[in-house]
């Protein structure tokens, strides 16, 4: 591929050093950045585009990791006038692969990882390169915290944007909720500081719309008092009368509990007795975000649900409920296929179905994972902010994960049949959930109306579609009313 060539955006924050070069390579970039700039022929480039999942062998042109937002600008504007497609990434998690490209430019923002704490006000300025892991541990450390999901080594801009549901969802609501402010890179090169003042319409969008509108650089998020938790994993036997009462204690337990219950052939785990490996189980994962006391007296009944297999649920400092993560970029990259669903209520036919699916499964994991919402959650308006499944009492995502990518068709029949056994016609999507699944799929996030406005801001933020490497919403056609005013 011929080296691209760039000038750098007028409205650009230009250091000197940008100034100096009125055209340049995609090799002169590291004069011009202080950031990693990593090619196909540097040794670290195999490691630098791989992401979580596996199956994704895309070869981008160059991946840069900024340092601040300003080299944030600077790349975006080398997409913008390059032509070259621009894939963001923070943690890298994306199921559908949205973080790596194919002969562009990816911007890794793992370089950016300052989190500023103010103890005080309970609040976080967070630079979008964080995991949700280390800003759970640093937050820690003042005995507070802000919700992500149940993985720590997912990244909080993918995360934040796309909603956020996790261990404190039904205490403290989505990883949204929780969002007081961001900074964002526009496709134009501006830097905009936007909150429920500035650019609010921006700042809607952002929370729920995923990456169509900019490049988070930071986050300001509330934070909670959160230190001990009464939290871990009960592994119970899986049948259609355990999986029923766990959703029904889950779904009347007080909000400080949120729980996630993977359904699944048990793994040769070390704590599991080996005669149960293979078999059936639930493997949840609880959270009680409140007394000590309070919190025993709430798991108890789910431990009286059947006798459990496995018993793992203890006073635990919060970051705990992270298990530790395997070494950056080491191992384990999964290849799978996933189902996401919002459902109001799983019936005895559902519960039923669920095991059948399950038993039936030839794929080395298989998986539906069911967390109960409500709370803090449902309690914020639909038309609120970009998540507007607020009103689900559940969410459901059946997977499997395989090695072999000629299984790839066998499992996606399976993941397809099993859904297609849960819900009633189109059940409305989880945009972080969602895979390479195509625009219908990408609708089903997103209710008419919230689809109509968030297609309006594009727009009017990034009306040629330069960030469209993403569960991508198209600019409404004509919609665009020219310059974002500049307000940093
Ligand atoms: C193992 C695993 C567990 C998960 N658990 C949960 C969970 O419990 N709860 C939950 O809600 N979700 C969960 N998810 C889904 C997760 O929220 C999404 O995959 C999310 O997009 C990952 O964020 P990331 O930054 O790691 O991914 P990336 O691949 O880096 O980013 C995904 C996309 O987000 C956008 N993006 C990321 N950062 C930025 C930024 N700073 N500015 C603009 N756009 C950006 C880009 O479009 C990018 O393609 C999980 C995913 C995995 C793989």
């Amino acid at each position: 591929m011929p080296e691209p060539t760039l000038t750098p955006a007028r409205r650009l924050p230009m250091t000197a050093a940008h100034a100096r070069h009125a055209l340049i390579s995609i090799p002169d970039l590291r004069d011009v950045l202080s950031g990693q700039v990593i090619t196909p022929d540097d040794a670290a480039y195999d490691r630098a585009r791989a992401i979580f999942y596996g199956g994704f062998d895309q070869r981008p042109a160059v991946i840069v990791r900024p340092t601040d937002a300003a080299e944030v600008a600077t790349v975006v504007s080398l997409a913008r006038e390059t032509g070259l497609e621009l894939a963001v990434r923070s943690g890298g998690h994306s199921l559908a692969g949205h973080s790596v490209t194919d002969g562009g430019i990816v911007l890794d923002l793992s370089a950016m990882r300052a989190l500023d704490i103010d103890p005080q006000q309970r609040t976080a300025w967070a630079q979008t390169g964080l995991t949700a892991g280390e800003y759970t541990t640093r937050a820690h450390a003042y005995g507070l915290a802000t919700g992500f999901g149940d993985t720590g080594s997912v990244g909080i801009g993918g995360i934040t944007l796309g909603g956020g549901i996790g261990y404190l969802v039904r205490k403290h609501g989505l990883t949204i909720d929780n969002l007081l402010a961001a900074e964002v890179v526009t496709a134009g090169g501006q830097l905009l500081r936007v909150d429920d003042q500035t650019h609010p319409d921006l700042f809607w969008a952002i929370r729920g719309g995923g990456g169509n509108f900019g490049v988070a650089t930071r986050f300001q998020f509330r934070l909670h008092p959160v230190d001990t938790i009464v939290g871990g994993m009960l592994v119970l036997p899986a049948t259609p009368e355990v999986i029923g009462g766990f959703i029904a204690l889950a779904d009347a337990a007080p909000e400080e509990l949120s729980t996630i219950a993977n359904v699944m052939p048990a793994p040769p785990l070390p704590f599991l007795a080996a005669e149960h490996h293979g078999r059936l189980v639930i493997m949840a994962t609880l959270a009680y975000a409140g007394d000590t006391g309070a919190g025993e007296r709430a798991v108890a009944p789910f431990r009286k649900l059947a006798t459990p297999l496995a018993d793992l649920v203890k006073p635990m400092p919060y970051p705990e409920i992270y298990p530790p993560e395997e070494p950056e970029g080491e191992g384990f990259h999964p290849t799978g296929v996933l189902r996401t669903m919002f459902l109001d209520a799983l019936d005895r036919d559902a519960t039923e179905a669920i095991v059948e699916h399950l038993q039936a499964s030839t794929a080395p994991i298989a998986v539906a994972q069911l967390r109960v919402l409500g709370g803090a959650t449902a309690r914020v308006p639909a038309e609120a902010t970009a998540f507007a499944h607020r009103a689900s009492r559940l969410m459901v995502n059946v997977a499997a994960l395989y090695e072999r990518l000629e299984d790839a068709q066998v499992q996606q029949a399976w993941v397809d049949r099993f859904a297609a056994a849960l819900q009633d016609g189109d059940a409305p999507a989880y945009v972080n959930f969602l895979g390479d699944e195509g625009p219908a799929r990408i609708r089903a996030a997103y209710p008419g109306p919230t689809w109509e406005r968030l297609a309006a801001i594009k727009a009017r933020y990034d009306p040629t579609n330069l960030f469209h490497r993403n569960q991508n919403i198209p600019p409404t056609k004509g919609a665009s009313d020219g310059e974002v005013s500049e307000e940093t």
